[in-house]
């Protein structure tokens, strides 16, 4: 999900710009995303882009029990930094940190929110992926049939 940032980079510092997170923005190769809504809150910051989302998604799950599709929903909450290249070369301290996972990079005046959503909803689904939490399984069901 690239977000195009507009003018905010070349406003003032505390600038926010909201953005509404419509139905079908959403799309990640490893999840079937139904529907996402949401706002994300970007602010200008000295390093960059300070992000803030806060998304309702329901994705497409198997049930661990009956292994029947159900709708799962989860509530993501991200807060992440993107850098600014120039922010960068005048702070070199920083770049130890480019290359973990939690390091954003502003590019072509746009950032990327997708690595942050994947980590965000690995995170936020259950560890137990049940349709409903008295989900019998596979083989009450097929005993009451
Ligand atoms: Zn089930």
């Amino acid at each position: 999900m690239l977000l195009p940032l507009g003018n905010l980079l070349k406003s003032a510092t505390g600038s926010i710009k909201r953005h509404d997170v419509f139905k079908d923005e959403i799309e990640l190769d490893e999840f079937d995303i139904v529907s996402s809504e949401g706002v994300l809150w970007l602010t200008k910051i000295n390093m960059g882009i300070w992000a803030n989302s806060k998304i309702d998604l329901t994705i497409l799950c198997k049930c661990d029990r009956c292994l029947n599709s159900y709708n799962q929903r989860i509530n993501i909450e991200s807060d992440d930094i993107y850098y600014n290249f120039d922010y960068l070369g005048k702070n070199p301290e920083t770049y130890d940190r480019i290359d973990s996972h939690e390091f954003f990079l502003i590019k072509d005046n746009m950032i990327e929110l997708t690595e942050s959503l994947r980590q965000n909803i690995f995170v936020n689904l259950p560890i137990k992926l049940l349709c409903d939490l008295n989900c019998e399984g596979m083989d009450k069901n097929s005993k009451k049939k």
